[in-house]
């Protein structure tokens, strides 16, 4: 149930570099807005430890740093950062009709435009050890991470198109990579494949899962698993990139928005324009393929001027 209604220009929901660039450019337009953060405040970065390629810092930066000066430099021109969940939304399918959204099950706010940047957890296998490790060496993202493994030997879970490219990428940094598919094919594209088959200092361990990662602090290896033969191996690694895909933070939004069949959002050419006038989406939620912080701001800064240019034509 409701206990206020509050009224606003625009609302950006979810905090990572597409909705504070989005923040940025929506205060600069004195449009006013009001941030929801969601539980994971700063997004997906935040679980990074050091940030290499965002371009403006020639020295890198830690990931949670990097989320706090985003949002520093959100408020600076006013926005509303507040921390808290959109629990439901009820969006208007009329130009000019006002987006009705409930915060943390209780609080209502009706927005003339809404921006949608809740972004895309990776997934992960669930392992204990697995869960322990996120961070000590165990990782979801080669791009983001890979650089510190140079010259060493890691393995990469999954078979699809982003395990065959990360797997690539690191063979590029790393001395060897083994690559874990549980069947006995992989999922990527016959192109991906390829790449794999002709990367010399990379190998693929068909029918094989992680079983266990191994060190109390930091990977010092892991232990794997035929699913065939139910042999088990130790592999010594310093390096776990588990690549078994991504899932957007929609179900928030299934049957409202349009989305494809993984549930990304669909936005119109190559505005950040949905199915509903005055919401837009900016970030991971709507690109499966770039995925990069600095993609999501380029989108965040794109969506907001999309609202913007919505709020005039009214
Ligand atoms: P996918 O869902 O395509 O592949 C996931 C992979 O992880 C599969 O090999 C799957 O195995 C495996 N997997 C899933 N769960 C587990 C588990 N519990 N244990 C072990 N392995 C597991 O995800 P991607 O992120 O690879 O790709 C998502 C989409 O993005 C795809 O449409 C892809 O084509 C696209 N993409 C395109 C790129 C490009 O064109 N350059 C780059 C990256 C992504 P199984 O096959 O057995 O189910």
């Amino acid at each position: 149930m409701s206990d206020t209604i509050e009224k606003i220009e625009c609302l950006i929901i979810g905090s990572g570099p597409a909705g504070y660039t989005a923040a940025i450019y929506a205060a600069r337009a004195d449009l006013k807005p009001v941030m929801y953060t969601g539980m994971q405040m700063g997004g997906q970065l935040t679980t990074t430890t050091e940030v290499d390629n965002f371009p403006g810092y020639p020295d890198g930066t830690d990931g949670t740093m990097m989320m706090e000066d985003f949002k520093k430099q959100a408020e600076r021109f006013g926005t509303d950062v507040r921390f808290g969940l959109v629990t439901a939304v009820d969006f208007s399918k009329k130009e000019g009709g006002i987006h009705k959204i409930t915060v943390d099950n209780s609080k209502v706010i009706e927005a003339e435009s809404v921006i949608i940047s809740t972004g895309a957890s990776a997934k992960y296998l669930g392992l204990e050890s697995e869960q322990r490790l996120i961070g000590g060496g165990v990782s979801a993202c080669a791009t983001c991470d890979g650089f510190f493994y140079k010259g060493q030997d890691v393995i990469v879970v999954g078979g699809g198109d982003t395990a065959a490219e990360e797997a690539t990428y690191l063979a590029k940094l790393c001395r060897k990579v083994t690559m874990l598919v549980r069947k006995d094919e992989m999922r990527a594209s016959k192109a991906m494949q390829h790449r794999v088959s002709n990367t010399k200092n990379l190998e693929v361990l068909y029918n094989t899962e992680l079983d266990a990662v191994l060190g109390e602090n930091v990977v010092e290896g892991v232990r794997i698993i035929n699913n065939q033969t139910e042999e088990k191996t130790e592999l010594s690694v310093t390096g776990v990139f588990i690549a078994i895909g991504h899932k957007p933070n929609t179900d928030l939004f299934k049957g409202i928005i349009d989305m494809d069949e993984t549930g990304y959002i669909i936005t119109k050419g190559k505005s950040t324009k949905t199915n509903m006038p005055g919401v837009f989406a900016a970030g991971d939620v709507q690109d499966k393929e770039y995925r990069q912080a600095v993609t999501a701001a380029g989108t965040g800064c794109m969506a907001a001027l999309d609202a913007e240019r919505y709020l005039a034509s009214l």
